[in-house]
């Protein structure tokens, strides 16, 4: 009965050598924050092991991925206390610096450490301003403890090929790191798109798990999750009737729908509207009705199909999760991060 996540090797490889192609000399940071996109980081060792460094976002998924691979990890929000410092050093995390509260932590480490500095160029979200970064430099460079590996920053807007903030980031990381060692600028959709942003180090993420970084399909990336479900009842429907929470579809003609086995308590988006393509037996059949909590409602009249058929809800060539985010009003990140822990990852080839 349970959904499943079936977790793609091949697409995985695949997706990574994209990346490589498009920026061959550059060392290759993966991101596998946020259990590697919803993906799992147990099912992604075609990934870790092709890359040069792991991002994570914080300390417990540091310490989750430190159980499963050697590589170093990246900690990018940092570390906020004297004992968050010591996890990460046991940890061998190399530590982001952010902000400036982190300074004397980090300058006060008693053990060697591997930093990375993110400057704020625009995007005012994390990142020391202009005079931090050189307040840190001066602070930390003769310290014998501290190995500044590089410095990085990231962008807004990158998804937006356009828009004028990107070229203004880039000169400003430019100017203010032309001194650095090492620099990491580029995000999935700067890979693809500005060339001039790689630097020394790329930090790929969507487009790992092949989903494109500008919102539309992308036939070069493979899907690496393909979500599927069970038809577990099918019935017909009279002119009139109505299906699901609310009656907020009605029939317009004889009907036959099939309820499957997914809602959002598993991660199928609540907010998926009626016409939302599910794909069941090689054909685009319409979500009709409100998602509930472990069902949808589907209309078949279209094609043949029985109760234990299985549903494609997303990760299909004929089905990209970005056109469920479009339908749903979200973004693909969302939807993959979402996924719950009633669905069953399973490795697929
Ligand atoms: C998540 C993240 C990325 C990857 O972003 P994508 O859009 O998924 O490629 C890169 N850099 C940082 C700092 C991030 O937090």
């Amino acid at each position: 009965m349970r959904a499943i996540a079936s977790i793609s090797q091949s697409a995985l490889k695949h997706n990574l050598s994209v990346v490589k192609k498009k920026s061959p000399n550059t060392k290759v940071v993966s991101m596998l924050k946020a259990n590697a996109y919803g993906h799992h980081i147990d099912l992604m060792s075609p990934i870790i092991e092709q890359s040069d460094l792991l991002g994570v976002s914080e300390i417990l998924e540091a310490e989750k991925l430190r159980k499963i691979t050697n590589k170093p990890i990246l900690l990018l929000s940092g570390v906020i206390e004297d004992q968050e410092l010591q996890q990460a050093i046991q940890l061998n995390c190399q530590i982001v610096i952010h902000d400036k509260t982190q300074l004397p932590i980090i300058s006060n480490t008693k053990q060697p450490i591997n930093i990375w500095i993110k400057i704020n160029t625009g995007m005012n979200r994390l990142g020391l301003s202009a005079h931090e970064y050189n307040t840190c430099i001066k602070l930390l460079e003769n310290n014998p403890l501290i190995s500044i590996q590089c410095v990085m920053s990231h962008f807004a807007c990158a998804d937006d090929i356009n828009h004028p903030i990107n070229q203004s980031q880039l000169n400003h990381f430019k100017k203010l790191t032309h001194n650095a060692r090492k620099r990491s600028m580029a995000n999935s959709a700067a890979i693809l798109s500005n060339p001039a942003s790689h630097f020394d180090y790329i930090r790929p993420g969507i487009i790992l798990y092949g989903v494109s970084a500008f919102g539309m399909t992308d036939h070069h990336l493979r899907p690496v999750m393909q979500l599927s479900a069970l038809i577990i009842s099918i019935k017909t429907v009279k002119v009139g009737d109505s299906v699901g929470y609310g009656a907020t579809w009605t029939a317009k003609q004889p009907t036959t729908i099939a309820t499957i086995g997914i809602g959002y308590g598993d991660g199928y988006p609540r907010h998926a509207k009626d016409g939302t393509p599910v794909l069941i037996n090689n054909t685009l059949c319409p979500l009709v009705g409100r998602v509930s909590m472990d069902l949808i409602c589907v209309d078949i009249s279209n094609t043949q199909a029985n109760i234990g058929d299985r549903a494609i809800l997303w990760g299909a060539q004929q089905l990209r999760i970005e056109t469920i985010a479009k339908h749903s009003n979200t973004i693909a990140y969302q939807l993959l991060t979402n996924v719950g822990s009633r669905v069953n990852f399973i490795s697929a080839l």
